[in-house]
């Protein structure tokens, strides 16, 4: 069990009052959690006494920062359970790490014709740069449908399969749907089909225990600001023998071995894909964010959410003309999407934003699930280890609120 209040007092922003003296209720996780204040502490620390430029240097500093530097990618390769911390390569994020797959491995392992399978519930992200590819090299994209209650639909998928793509993409879980993906199963189908695998992580990893080898994915890519640490740092972990085959995804400094006026040769793994100065203090506070949620331990993160989850689920269907999106609490993580009646998700927003509760609006960047929906956007509560009950119940005190106002209008 999480002590609430112990770890609410680690999150100094949550004590902030919104709106003249509304207290703050964060239900935007999903999109960018918050950082406590041993993640800003080590970043701030870094700063303050060991700022260097990591790996040129021989001095003092440098070889602090190079320390820490590596030392939180250990951590994380521990978290995720990665064989060899050269595993994981550094990036600017979810994102980043899926284009680095894309057209490190794709644009080499690639060729026209070539299928990609992917789903319906994917974000952008997991989207856009393998459409990249349909016109770079003429790769064909199917995607796995989502059933009318948000799963999906594994029969379609091995359907799919059957037709020998070279890669399958999936989210482990929706950012819309919260929808937990079946991964270890999906992966074992996808690896008999003679296919590599991407799991995009980005709502994975900071909810619930996520071990690779257990998993057996090629690639797993995630966010650490979504995890309680800083933006602008994503991973990519990777297979060693797909890593090593794949070309450098951005060229400069450190992810040379040797340069020449006539070429280069590309450095040792993780370098070859990290060109430039990286995010070293950004580095730092995920290692620190990763110590926080290692000491709470994931399994009781899990099960904080998913108490927080049925219990949202059961309180916002006491809201009159909501619809949820996947309203069923097994296999699904802390993420509500909803409708209420023929009131713009933004004004539902707008209108919890005036009492200080934080959600989202839109589409989340998953528009084509959106359209799978028949719906341009919904409404998004996300739930973390920091929220509780009774934020979960001013959020549904501002839905009565919401639906009285526009409702009676
Ligand atoms: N995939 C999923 C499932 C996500 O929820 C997000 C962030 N909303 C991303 C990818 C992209 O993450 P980032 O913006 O950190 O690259």
């Amino acid at each position: 069990m999480l002590d609430e209040q112990k770890i609410r007092a680690d999150f100094p922003i949550l004590s902030r009052e919104i709106h003249a003296g509304k207290k703050l209720v964060y239900l935007d996780s999903a999109a960018s959690s918050q950082k406590p204040s041993v993640v800003i502490d080590a970043m701030d620390h870094y700063y303050r006494h060991s700022n260097a430029n990591i790996h040129r240097g021989v001095h003092k500093l440098a070889e602090e920062a190079t320390d820490l530097y590596e030392q939180a990618r250990k951590k994380i390769a521990v978290f995720i359970n990665a064989p060899k911390q050269k595993q994981i390569i550094y990036t600017r994020n979810t994102t980043e790490s899926i284009n680095l797959v894309a057209q490190s491995w794709g644009r080499k392992f690639l060729k026209a014709g070539d299928l990609v399978v992917l789903t319906q519930m994917e974000h952008h992200s997991n989207i856009v740069p393998w459409h990249m590819l349909v016109a770079q090299l003429g790769i064909r994209l199917e995607f796995t449908r989502v059933t009318p209650d948000g799963k999906l639909d594994l029969d379609h998928f091995k359907q799919l399969l059957a037709q020998e793509p070279k890669l399958v993409g999936f989210t482990h879980m929706s950012n819309v749907l919260g929808t937990i993906n079946p991964a270890k199963e999906m992966i074992s189908l996808a690896h008999a089909a003679g296919a590599i695998t991407l799991v995009d992580g980005a709502q994975s990893v900071p909810h619930f225990p996520v071990d690779v080898q257990d998993l057996d994915c090629d690639f797993l890519a995630f966010s650490s600001h979504k995890m309680l640490g800083p933006t602008g740092l994503g991973v990519l972990y990777g297979k060693l023998d797909l890593l090593r085959q794949m070309d450098p995804f951005l060229g400069g400094g450190d992810m040379i071995k040797e340069v020449k006026f006539s070429g280069f040769t590309p450095n040792e793994l993780p370098y070859k894909f990290e060109a430039g100065t990286p995010s070293i203090a950004e580095a730092i506070g995920i290692g620190a964010a990763i110590d926080y949620l290692s000491e709470l331990g994931m399994d009781s993160v899990e099960v904080h959410e998913q108490n927080l989850l049925t219990y949202g689920l059961e309180r916002i269907s006491e809201v009159p003309g909501v619809t949820v999106f996947n309203a069923d609490p097994r296999n699904k993580g802390g993420v509500i999407a909803f409708t209420i009646g023929s009131i713009h998700p933004h004004d539902v927003a707008q209108v919890l934003d005036r009492s200080g509760i934080a959600v989202r609006a839109g589409h989340h960047c998953a528009q084509p699930l959106h359209e799978v929906f028949s719906i341009p956007a919904t409404t998004r509560a996300s739930f973390y280890l920091y929220n509780t009950k009774n934020e979960i119940d001013a959020f549904i005190e501002g839905l009565f609120a919401v639906q009285k106002y526009f409702m009676a209008g």
